[in-house]
């Protein structure tokens, strides 16, 4: 990291500049030309809020090189050293399909004989959901997560739902949700991720519509650094100038977040396309790129969805997509 000085930085400024930097312990070189005086870091990292020193008066611009230095990385995203400590992290490739919000019993009975029939081995319902406006459906709350999880039991599915607040994690754990879903609106809630780092259920974790693979990462970071390595990441579209899909499914994202941990990374084209007729292909592209599962939305009676029903396949397109998938990848 450098430091460009003004020209005309008075010498007195830069002795205080140089003594403020010994306090900190800081390893330094002033260099000084005829052309430019510069003060060297070699030691700084990308951790540093190294922007404050624009707040000196002898510093005209910092510049965040830090071309010395191994690139940062996760602390243990990358550590395939990490054991996972539970089964369902093995199950690879992962496919979880279900409704967007669990809407009644009947539904999800119906819905889950379909995700069986299909050889997925998860049964997704929103629960608790984080829904733009206040006005629509928020969820059947408590007795939606029971009814996916009797459903998915009954049928030897596992079970996922999105968690939106830390003060739920026990009723996630008493009614036996096998997987918690932390969605893209809640992938920075560090207390949230803290909070899902303390237990050992896998958590899969979408990335931010407007957060970089970086960002998720660290997300990421936070629920193993605070003890849980069960992490499955999830792609779902980001925010882009292109406004004829809901998100732009980043796939090449995630095949960046794959090269740098050893967390499987999985997609998710419904809420990605917001329109159904695009989830075909792009689940294909997924699988071709090599990801390592899919999380589709499926709906008996889109029209009658209480939430996201552009977005989600009929049964019959479902089947063919899954019938497709197995044979291809
Ligand atoms: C969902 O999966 O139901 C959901 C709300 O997704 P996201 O957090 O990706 O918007
Ligand atoms: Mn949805």
């Amino acid at each position: 990291m450098f430091l460009k000085l003004y020209d005309d930085a008075q010498k007195e400024s830069i002795e205080l500049l140089l003594t403020a930097l010994k306090a900190e312990n800081l390893s330094f070189e002033l260099i000084e030309t005829a052309e430019y005086k510069l003060i060297h870091l070699p030691k700084i990292n990308r951790d540093y809020d190294v922007q404050r020193f624009i707040n000196d008066a002898s510093v005209e611009k910092v510049i965040p090189i830090f071309s010395n230095m191994p690139q940062q990385k996760p602390l243990k995203a990358n550590d395939p050293s990490k054991r996972f400590t539970s089964k369902i992290m093995d199950i690879m490739p992962l496919y979880i399909a279900g409704p967007c919000s669990v809407e009644s019993e009947a539904q999800m009975h119906a819905i889950a004989k379909i995700i069986k029939a299909s050889k997925a081995q998860v049964l997704r319902g929103g629960a608790f959901k984080p829904r733009t406006s206040p006005y629509s459906f928020q969820g059947l709350k408590e007795s939606g997560l029971k009814i996916l999880a009797d459903t998915a039991k009954l049928h030897k599915l596992l079970s996922i739902s999105e968690i939106v607040s830390e003060n739920d994690i026990d009723l996630f754990i008493k009614h036996g949700i096998d997987i918690i879903q932390v969605g893209a609106r809640n992938m920075q809630n560090f207390s949230l991720l803290k909070a899902l780092g303390k237990i050992d259920k896998p958590i899969l974790l979408k990335r931010g519509f407007v957060n970089t693979v970086e960002e998720w990462l660290m997300s990421a970071e936070y629920l193993l650094h605070h003890g849980n390595p069960n992490v499955i990441l999830c792609e779902r579209g980001i925010r882009t100038f292109e406004p004829s899909t809901r998100t732009t499914l980043d796939i090449g994202g995630a095949l960046v977040a794959k090269s740098k941990t050893h967390l499987p990374v999985i997609f998710d084209p419904s809420h990605a396309a917001g329109d159904f007729r695009l989830v075909e292909n792009l689940s294909l592209a997924g699988f071709a790129a090599g990801l390592d599962g899919f999380m589709v939305e499926v709906h008996q009676n889109p029209i009658k969805a209480l939430s996201d029903g552009a977005q989600s396949l009929k049964p019959e397109r479902y089947l063919t997509l899954m019938k497709k998938i197995k044979e291809h990848y």
